[in-house]
């Protein structure tokens, strides 16, 4: 594509999916002034497919909702400016101090900096992904926007924090929850006072649930291991303990037999198949995120280039399932592949590292896999044909 200056060029596009709707703070403005403030968010969109799927997600009064973020960084995800009003639309926007767009007496904008000419109040829009909605079908960004500066100032921190603890990793992939919260507010009252009222405020946080999972899957991939096949030695004597019998050996190695990692193809399997078992009852589901991540990581594992690595994904599920579509896999499948796959706590840069052995293990089930294909490809060639 060539860009048009000024009209499809990156500094006049920003790239974004449609904004299926908003999440408001408070209720239908009345004929004068703001509309009252609700304890919960309030989903309208232009499209009522779009407001009966949410409602249907999550109720007509939701006051928490699970979320992600659609870009990398803070400022990205989150534009703050302060803005003036009026009945034909923007008057002006600025940061406080310079004005970078506003309205000319001739009706059209310009974005010539000038001092900022008062009468602006700060607003914030927070773009999130709701997976209930992609689940629905519905591509495209949630817009929260807020008034309220305890709001702004929350919301900036909570994401300056996570940017931070993410490194250079970005914001995307985190499982966020967005709630109303009532606080009791100072505010400057008549005669001057200072009064205090109950706001209900909006906080953005990472999920607790998320950050203990990152902890509890990191424990039981240790626990997913295959128990060592070690016999059992008397400490003092280095003997082995066999029922009546015991033979004199060496002082024990380490064991290079069943369980020594990278595992061979069935070792793998058998390993994913006991972690199946364990996450059976496990009521969790994993989302829309949690499978993205899944299949991404299942490719990272994998050698060449997209179409190859694709392959490879479905020959290992194949293999190890029986089932060679991520889509068609259980939520205890997808767990005993996750446990396996990555490290849940991130590295120096920030990133999810594939934990050690699968690469190995890996390429081990993908071989496995071609053998049993090849095999089968051999037996079904036509005769006469050059093998
Ligand atoms: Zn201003």
């Amino acid at each position: 594509m060539s860009p048009i200056i000024g009209l499809t060029d990156r500094d006049s596009i920003t790239p974004r999916f449609p904004r299926l709707g908003k999440l408001r703070k408070g209720a239908e403005k009345p004929e004068r002034g703001p509309g009252k403030e609700l304890s919960y968010f309030r989903f309208t969109s232009e499209n009522p497919e779009i407001e009966e799927a949410f409602t249907a997600a999550y109720g007509k009064e939701p006051q928490v909702l699970h979320v992600y973020l659609p870009h990398a960084t803070v400022e990205e995800n989150f534009t703050t400016w302060q803005e003036e009003w009026v009945a034909g639309g923007l008057k002006h926007r600025c940061d406080g101090v310079t004005a970078s767009i506003w309205l000319q007496p001739d009706g059209t904008y310009s974005r010539e900096p000038k001092p900022c000419p008062g009468g602006c109040s700060a607003v914030g829009r927070l773009e999130l992904i709701l997976p209930e909605l992609l689940t629905a079908g519905f591509v495209g960004y949630v817009t929260l926007e807020t008034h309220s500066n305890h709001d702004l100032r929350n919301i900036t921190a909570a994401l300056m924090a996570t940017e931070d603890a993410r490194k250079d990793a970005g914001l995307q992939g985190i499982k966020f929850t967005l709630r109303r919260k009532k606080e009791s507010i100072s505010t400057p009252g008549k005669n001057g006072k200072r009064a205090s009222r109950d706001k209900w405020l909006v906080y953005l946080e990472p999920e607790p649930e998320w950050v203990t999972l990152q902890l509890q899957l990191a424990s039981s991939a240790q626990a997913l291991l295959p128990e060592p096949d070690e016999p059992e030695v008397d400490d003092d004597t280095g003997e082995i303990i066999e029922g009546e019998t015991t033979v004199v050996t060496e002082p024990p190695k380490p064991s290079n037999g069943n369980g020594a990692r990278p595992l061979p193809a069935e070792g793998v399997k058998a390993m994913l198949l006991r972690g199946v078992e364990k996450y059976a009852d496990d009521p969790k589901k994993l989302d829309t995120g949690d499978w993205g991540a899944v299949t991404g990581k299942l490719q990272e594992a994998g050698n060449g280039d997209k179409g190859h690595r694709e392959q490879e994904r479905h020959m290992f599920l194949d293999y190890v399932f029986g089932e060679p579509s991520t889509k068609k896999l259980t939520d205890a499948q997808g767990k005993a592949i996750r446990v396996w796959l990555y490290a849940m706590k991130p590295d120096d840069t920030g990133a999810f590292p594939l934990n050690a052995h699968v690469e190995q293990e890996f390429r081990h089930v993908v071989e496995a896999m071609r053998l049993q294909q090849g095999q089968t490809e051999t037996h079904a060639m036509p005769e006469g044909a050059e093998a």
